[in-house]
């Protein structure tokens, strides 16, 4: 098997026609990872007596000519920041070290429900807090594409086993673009599905109103295969959405011509890379091509998107990483003499500058005095670019921008300056913010073959339109 290759439509045919069993094929995975991880360090964990056993079991079905469900053996991986039973869980920080959860994450059982098998946890920023997978505290992960570049954060592994072929796919999270901008470093398709539409119980809260979970595979397809089985209403998460699921993959047959697709002037300003903007301009160019009708389109606001998120979500940070504290799980900082040092130490030695950094701003921005200034002040800007989306949706029907103003960077180049990093977010954090949809699909190259994605952004729960936007683009 060419596992480079190998798609989750790919896989499932194979298993299903017997060209190779669940067990051989997940075999045939770890060997790879372990002969070609080691240099990317996309893995944090391997989970291979779980995965054997599902694999066993699907093997079962096979032999025995039961229905498949829908993901048969195909190996994934999931980003460390859901939590999976019995495996260490570590959000890439080192205060979740030694953490073996007691139960799994949502988004994960569905997955292994429908054949999946999970082939171990992806390495990540820590508490997803990054643009580089620098802030990792097990160390960076490399580009597959180029291995002195950042593969792009905060769901770095994810992208970068998907790159890299040692993983079918995998699921990563999106707080300000963590799924969407290393997508878009490594040459795959990640999406974010509409707030509420993927259960969070399970994923390590980092800023609870703009967490999403979502896939990252080589294909649209496969992104519309993933999404509808981890969508849906969970009753262990409140803010899950009771809105009917898809059928994605069929969706994905409909045509978009005849299609409203907006491009706002504001994602191509001062900033924007030449080389990406060729690229996006090209994937335009082929929907425009394929009978969309493109509309040019404001939104105001969105010069304040950056300083917006930077408040909303370190300040839902700094309240959600209170938990961690030494006493009830995680680590625990040795020879101190009264519960206050415990807390302050266990939390020093164990959390990163990123995090710390995050922590206190958001607690700045939520102490009494400041509140208003920041905290209020930016959930109303929050709101006035949820409505810039309301309005061009009452014209368009999909959005499309680039996905990060710059191709892969180089490992080391922004660490030391926060707020550049920040920065690279500036396309992305707009429809957290608005809870919209969004995917960062291939679209082109940099002359020296860096991959570079094209954005698609779409109305609340309308996932089948911003598939088959991406579908459009994709195609050769
Ligand atoms: N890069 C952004 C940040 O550092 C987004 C992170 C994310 O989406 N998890 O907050």
């Amino acid at each position: 098997m060419d596992l480079n290759s190998l798609t989750i439509d790919s896989t499932r045919t194979a298993i299903a026609a017997k060209q190779i069993s669940a067990s051989a094929l997940a075999q045939q995975f770890y060997g790879k990872i372990k002969a070609e991880d080691p240099e990317i360090h996309a893995y944090l964990t391997l989970c291979e007596d779980r995965a054997l056993q599902q694999a066993k079991r699907i093997d079962d079905l096979v032999n025995r000519g039961a229905p498949l469900p829908p993901l048969a053996g195909v190996p994934i991986g999931i980003k460390d920041v859901m939590v999976t039973r019995g495996i260490r869980t570590t959000a890439g920080s080192k205060i979740l070290d030694n953490f073996i959860p007691p139960y799994d994450c949502t988004a994960v059982a569905r997955l292994e429900a429908a054949g999946a098998i999970v082939l171990g946890k992806m390495n990540c920023d820590e508490f997803a807090m990054g643009s580089s997978n620098e802030n990792s505290a097990f160390g960076p992960v490399r580009n597959p594409r180029d291995k002195s570049r950042v593969p792009g954060g905060s769901s770095g592994g994810s992208a970068a086993a998907v790159a890299a072929g040692t993983a079918v796919a995998t699921l990563g999270s999106d707080t300000g673009g963590s799924i969407r901008q290393p997508a878009s470093f490594c040459g795959v398709v990640g999406l974010m599905p509409t707030y509420g539409r993927v259960s969070r119980y399970g994923l390590i809260a980092f800023a609870s109103s703009l967490d999403h979970i979502g896939p990252l595979t080589k294909t649209v397809k496969d992104a519309a295969i993933l999404l509808r089985v981890i969508a849906g209403r969970d009753p262990l998460d409140s803010t899950s959405a009771d809105v009917p699921v898809s059928d994605y993959e069929a969706d994905l047959t409909k045509p978009v011509s005849g299609l409203k697709i907006g491009v706002p002037r504001e994602y191509f300003a001062e900033g924007l890379d030449a080389e990406v903007r060729a690229a996006v301009e090209s994937g335009i160019a082929r929907l425009r091509s394929s009978g969309c009708e493109i509309v040019q389109i404001s939104l105001p606001h969105t010069a304040y998107a950056v300083p917006t998120y930077y408040l909303v979500a370190t300040a839902e940070a700094s309240a959600n990483l209170a938990r961690f504290d030494g006493v009830r799980y995680g680590y625990r900082a040795k020879g101190v003499r009264t519960l206050f040092e415990m807390y302050r130490k266990s939390r020093d030695e164990a959390f990163g500058a990123e995090v710390k950094r995050r922590i206190m701003l958001g607690t700045y921005a939520l102490s009494s005095g400041y509140y208003d200034a920041y905290y209020l002040k930016a959930q109303r800007v929050r709101t006035l670019l949820t409505r810039d989306f309301e309005a061009a949706f009452q014209k368009v029907d999909a959005i499309v921008t680039p996905t990060a103003p710059t191709a892969a960077f180089k490992i080391g180049e922004k660490s030391d300056d926060p707020l550049s990093m920040y920065l690279a977010d500036i396309y992305t954090v707009t429809a957290d913010l608005a809870g919209i949809p969004g995917i960062s699909v291939p679209c082109g190259k940099t002359q020296s073959g860096l991959p570079i994605g094209l954005q698609v952004l779409g109305r609340h729960f309308d996932e089948s339109t911003v598939l088959r936007v991406a579908a459009a683009v994709e195609r050769p």
